[in-house]
Formats: structure tokens, sequence, C-alpha cells
């Protein structure tokens, strides 16, 4: 298991947009691998490549309970369809302690390709769906702190992982 650095908001790499992946390699492999690795050891649900500094469109998703469980790798993701709207808590680990609402489309399906550069299409309500649509955005250099109505507000650690059970994102 191999973590990375989470790069903390007000760096300006997670204001960039991220170039396409044009074909798989061990290098890129491994960065997926230690994605996961770093969003399990922070306890969140979604990572985005230029959150540990690498501007590549590739994201990885776990909203399940157990781990693995609703695991995804996005690679140039593609928001095809959305329907309906929520209004939630969101956070993120490039902002830490922080979160706010945010509205984003109750339903989402995305195109993308897995680590096998294959296509598929995944369908998210929910969670699933903000996760994939706040995911998506850190690959258009778009942090949710520019979305969020209102104020940010200060979270513990409890209340974090509290979110992370269900109404919240942490990605
Ligand atoms: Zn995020």
């Amino acid at each position: 298991m191999a973590t990375r650095q989470v790069r903390i908001y007000g760096d300006p790499i997670l204001e960039k947009v991220c170039r396409p992946v044009k074909e798989m390699t061990p290098r890129l492999q491994e960065l997926i691998q230690d994605m996961f690795d770093t969003m399990y050891e922070q306890n969140g649900v979604g990572l985005a490549a230029p959150q540990v500094g690498v501007l590549r469109r590739i994201v990885v998703i776990d909203v399940g309970e157990e781990r693995g469980e609703e695991a995804y790798v996005l690679i140039n993701p593609e928001i095809i369809e959305t329907s309906g709207e929520q209004t939630g808590q969101e956070g993120c680990l490039s902002v830490p302690g922080q979160a706010g609402n945010v509205t984003r489309p109750n339903y989402v399906k995305v195109r993308a390709l897995d680590e096998n550069m294959e296509p598929y299409e995944l369908e998210g309500e929910e969670l699933l769906a903000r996760a994939i649509c706040h995911e998506c955005d850190h690959l258009d250099g778009i942090v949710y702190v520019t979305k969020v109505e209102g104020e940010l507000f200060d979270v513990t650690e409890e209340e974090d992982e509290d979110a992370e059970d269900g109404s919240g994102s942490e990605g």
C-alpha cells in the first residue's frame, strides 16, 4: 500500500484542466492503486488525480459500506446524462475539516474507460451521483467550494464520519 500526499485547496494544481489518458501504462496503474490507497486511508469516497498532483483525467470512487464493494475507476469520464436535483453536504479531501451545501443532479450517467481502457457506462443516484459530479469537476480544475451555497462550515472528525455514511461526499 502506497499513499500519496493530497494537495490542499489553494494549490494551483487543483485549478488546472487535466489531460486525457491515451494509453494505460504501469505508471498509471500504480497511480490508480495509490489513489485507492490514499482515498481509503483518508476515509474519502472519491479522489481525482489532480488531488495527488497528477494532471490526468482519472478518478476513483467507492461509496460502498465495505471497501471495494462499489469501487470504480473512471478514466476520461464524460457525464452524458443527468436528471433531478439534490442539495446536501459535501466535503473534499483537499479542503480538510470543512463542508458546505452543494446542489447536484440526483441522477448521473457517465461514460468512461476502466483500468483496462475498456469503455463502460456507470449510472449513479444520490451519493454516487454527487461523487461522480464532484470528482469530474476536479478534472476541469473546479473545487466544490466555488459551488457552495452559503458558507463553508467546520466539521469535526466525528461529524465527518457520519457524513460519509450517507449524506455527504468526501472527495
Ligand atoms: Zn474533492
